[in-house]
């Protein structure tokens, strides 16, 4: 193991090494139970006295970082465990202009759980996760369309691609969006890495910081943490079983003159449901009269369980008025990292420059190898395969709420998508019962995340009923029934005091 040590700078050398593997482990470089080198090897590797290297070794156990194993090794530990002392001690100060971007964060709600402590928890059910089961995904059929397209394609597939994406993808993506009643053509089609990417690049080229933006109260968390990374004002507007409250949206347009609207009109992100058809008309003939573009994130429109398919919004569009992102993150792969948009008119010549000028083309590579799957047909088999399964899970879902939740709670069941969102009742803080949901081994994605100013939806809670096996997903509703029982005794017991 090469660890950089500077014998001139004064900082003892045990010092240099605790320093290393502490930033390491903190970082999740260092996973638990990773086995650290043995301290004989290491010194050896490193020229200094094996002393040394067990001085390193015994600051971290101190400190709850790692521990050893006679006859077996020395392995980094679970964090959560850790105490602030050895958090505090991770490392020297930031310099100031770092200590500056640090503080611009802060109205950026964190994380709920992050993967690391997901990952040290032993037996948890996540039924926080944001996409679908990483077990359907076809791998192998991956493995081999890769290797059948390096052999086909050789050094090309390798070259810089076409600034807006494989032109043959791009009329690959033509064709899936007209099955599903969407006319395009491949010179409106831009790929991005991933739909996030069309976010960022939206909302960079349309708004200023200041600008308002219209978005659905609740919404997709992390479209909410790019615009205020971009310092956009954000309004929402609230959603009901029908989608976005388009009743709402005409006072809105008058008075705060916002620069974009952002909808996720098919099974939302985070509640499940979907826009109605009238509404979907309605938004666009207000967005016209009012100048305001629109972009529509379809991030799972293809994953419909039942019910009629609604027209797009880029389907009614007359011209130019909407932006449309989609992605194959949810359908297929999120590793692929492939998006894509629909536009017309300068803004796609200018999103197309932008894009150029960001990350220059996605993966050329990738761009032919999802081409190639999509074109031997089995994209529609995998998509079928995905909703009679996920359809199940959510029935499994629905049943085991009715089952082991209190009666008071409601839901509206998704015709679609990964979500069910959870009203608790009003005296339920899902901020509160969160920490006991972990206690029974349960984790959910809290409300309050996904709201514009980060209250509000304080008693409500999303579930995911995609990426977990039916087995697991009664389970995981059966431990949140416990957890939010005991929060109703805790605040019985309070209220009695
Ligand atoms: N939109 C919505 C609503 C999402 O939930 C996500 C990912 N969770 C994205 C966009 C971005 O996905 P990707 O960049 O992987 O396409």
């Amino acid at each position: 193991m090469r660890i950089p040590i500077d014998h001139y700078s004064g900082i003892p050398i045990y010092r240099q090494i605790e320093t290393f593997f502490r930033k390491a482990i903190l970082s999740g470089a260092l996973l638990p139970a990773t086995r650290l080198p043995a301290s004989r090897k290491l010194a050896e590797d490193l020229g200094i006295s094996r002393i040394t290297i067990e001085n390193a070794y015994a600051e971290l156990k101190a400190d709850g970082l790692i521990t050893s194993r006679i006859g077996s090794g020395t392995y980094v530990l679970p964090l959560f465990p850790l105490s602030s002392r050895a958090r505090n001690k991770s490392h020297v100060p930031w310099p100031l202009w770092q200590q500056d971007l640090v503080i611009g964060k802060k109205n950026v709600p964190g994380k709920v759980l992050s993967k690391r402590q997901k990952t040290t928890q032993q037996h948890l059910i996540s039924l926080a996760e944001g996409s679908g089961d990483p077990r359907l995904f076809p791998v192998e059929d991956f493995r081999r369309t890769i290797q059948s397209v390096v052999r086909r394609d050789g050094i090309n597939a390798f070259e810089y691609g076409e600034p807006s994406g494989f032109t043959r993808l791009r009329v690959s993506i033509v064709r899936v969006l007209a099955s599903q009643g969407l006319q395009t053509q491949p010179g409106n089609i831009l790929i991005t890495s991933g739909s996030q990417q069309a976010l960022a690049l939206v909302s960079q080229l349309l708004l200023k910081p200041g600008d308002v933006i219209l978005v659905e109260s609740p919404t997709y968390a992390r479209a909410l943490d790019l615009f205020r990374t971009l310092d956009l004002k954000i309004v929402g507007i609230p959603l009901d079983h029908h989608g976005m409250q388009v009743e709402k949206l005409e006072e809105l347009l008058q008075q705060l003159h916002p620069k974009l609207i952002y909808t996720i009109p098919n099974f939302q992100n985070p509640t499940g449901v979907s826009m109605n058809s009238w509404r979907r008309r309605r938004l666009i003939a207000l967005a016209d009269r009012y100048n305001v573009p629109i972009l529509e994130d379809d991030f799972v429109g293809d994953l419909r369980y039942e019910g009629r398919a609604q027209p797009s919004l880029k389907a009614l569009d007359p011209g130019g008025r909407v932006i449309y992102t989609s992605t194959f993150s949810k359908m297929l792969l999120p590793g692929l990292r492939i998006g894509f948009m629909v536009a017309e008119g300068p803004v796609y010549q200018e999103l197309v420059r932008r894009k150029h000028t960001y990350d220059l083309t996605s993966s050329n590579l990738i761009q032919r190898v999802l081409e190639s799957y999509l074109t031997v047909g089995r994209y529609q088999t995998h998509l079928r395969y995905s909703c009679r399964i996920y359809r199940k899970r959510r029935d499994t879902m629905l049943k085991a709420i009715k089952l082991h939740l209190p009666a008071d709670i409601s839901v509206t069941p998704p015709l679609g998508g990964f979500f069910i969102w959870l009203y608790l009742s009003e005296n339920i803080s899902a901020k509160n019962l969160l920490p006991l949901a972990g206690e029974e081994g349960v984790i959910f994605a809290p409300g309050n995340s996904f709201f514009p100013d980060g209250s509000g939806g304080d008693n409500c809670l999303r579930l995911n009923f995609a990426a977990n096996p039916p087995e697991v997903i009664e389970e995981g509703v059966k431990r949140l029934g416990k957890a939010i029982k005991r929060l109703r005794q805790y605040q019985q017991i309070k209220r009695a005091d």
